[in-house]
């Protein structure tokens, strides 16, 4: 079954769209990803690059070497500043879209983790951590 699949950014200048089924979704704790995110890690959902579509503004990108040797592109929105994907060359097939930007985030399925050990302690959901369904009053 394909379905359409939507996006944007926190602005929503930027909006993307897809035709397809998603990949798992990956959890990155990589130095990189921390910092390109501004939290603990990055959860990237791998999509078809053929069935991705850019459908609104024109996000600004940025290439960087990472602790694996290989080269990543960052795509962002230019306005707002949210990450919203990454293209490898290694993957030309591929794009990883940030899965906290899909309209429907309900779809993203876990798959798995890496660079565990470059993650902070406090990365990890501690069980015992008191949680509360929205914000904590
Ligand atoms: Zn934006
Ligand atoms: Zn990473």
């Amino acid at each position: 079954m394909v379905s359409t699949i939507t996006g944007r950014c926190l602005c929503g200048r930027v909006k993307y769209e897809f035709s397809g089924s998603i990949g798992p979704a990956t959890y990155c704790h990589c130095e990189d990803c921390r910092r390109c995110t501004g939290s603990a890690f990055n959860i990237g959902v791998r999509l078809a690059l053929a069935d991705f579509r850019i459908t609104s503004g024109d996000p600004k990108s940025f290439t960087k070497r990472g602790d694996s040797g290989r080269e990543l592109t960052r795509h962002f929105c230019p306005d707002c500043g949210s990450p919203l994907f990454t293209s490898a060359p290694g993957h030309p097939n591929h794009i990883y879209v940030k899965a906290g930007t899909l309209d429907d985030p309900g779809i993203v399925e876990p798959g798995h983790q890496s660079w565990v050990e470059s993650a902070v302690p406090w990365s990890r959901i501690n069980p015992n951590l008191p949680s509360f369904p929205r914000g904590s009053g």
